[in-house]
């Protein structure tokens, strides 16, 4: 627990996009988590809401608040949609253990979102509605960038329609040339506002000048759950 870091500056609401990071991947593990193949989602998903700070750092497991299920039951079904675990491993709580993404995410970034979110149940109905109001994949849709196992789009272009829409500058990070993620920030008040992007941005996650929306496509012989 590192109660000594200091408030955050703003947000990065974390989508990622899964024909991305399932591919090359047999992630099918159970019905509900994992990469299930024809019914691998085919729009951004919720990664996260990150708290940051303005030099690119940020604070990571700020309190101990075991997540519990049973506070967000009534987000349930719109989490098991648009915040799926694409993967079958359990991630490693902050205080040691193994927990689901959710929890996973509430105890690392959650947490650090105080004072602005001080509880489970409003980092993920705060998350899910930033995610509604600000739907990249439609964006990105209308500006003709679709999912394509063939194409390679300009990622100028992408940004553009990003910039258009919300008139804010994401983060973009990329797998080799498939887009991975794309980051949308907010100033605490929730207006949105331009990421910082990653302290180095000459790092192995930037992104080419002309980048991929990978379909999800499972490999040879993989068995549907
Ligand atoms: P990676 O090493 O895959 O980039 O990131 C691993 C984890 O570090 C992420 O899942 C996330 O929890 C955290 N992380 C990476 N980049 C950022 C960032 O820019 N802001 C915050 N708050 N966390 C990040
Ligand atoms: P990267 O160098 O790939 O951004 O980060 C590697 C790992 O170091 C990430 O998975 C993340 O968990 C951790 N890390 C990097 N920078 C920070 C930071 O400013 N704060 C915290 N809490 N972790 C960081
Ligand atoms: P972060 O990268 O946010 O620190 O950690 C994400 C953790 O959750 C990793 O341990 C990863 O294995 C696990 N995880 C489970 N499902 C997913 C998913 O759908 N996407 C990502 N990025 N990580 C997931």
């Amino acid at each position: 627990v590192n109660r000594s870091q200091r408030e955050f500056d703003y947000f990065a609401l974390s989508l990622q996009w899964p024909g991305t990071y399932c591919r090359g991947t047999r992630h099918c593990c159970s019905k509900n988590a994992c990469c299930r193949g024809s019914d691998t989602p085919t729009q951004f998903t919720i990664h996260g809401l990150w708290p940051d700070y303005n030099d690119g750092s940020w604070p990571s497991c700020c309190y101990r608040s075991d997540f519990n299920e049973k506070e967000i039951s009534t987000l349930v079904d719109g989490m098991e949609k648009y915040w799926p675990s694409l993967s079958c491993g359990s991630p490693s709580s902050c205080h040691g253990g193994k927990g689901s993404f959710w929890g996973h995410e509430w105890e690392k970034h959650g947490t650090c979102s105080s004072p602005v979110i001080r509880d489970e149940y409003s980092y993920f109905i705060t998350t899910l509605n930033l995610y509604f109001k600000h739907n990249v994949t439609d964006v990105l849709y209308q500006a003709g960038y679709v999912a394509s196992n063939s194409e390679k789009y300009p990622l100028g272009g992408i940004v553009t329609a990003i910039q258009n829409a919300f008139h804010i500058t994401p983060e973009v990070v990329c797998k080799r040339d498939a887009i991975d993620e794309i980051r949308i920030c907010f100033y605490k008040d929730f207006k949105p506002r331009d990421c910082v992007g990653s302290k180095d941005m000459t790092s192995k996650k930037s992104c080419p000048k002309y980048v991929s929306l990978p379909e999800y496509t499972p490999l040879d012989g993989e068995a549907m759950v």
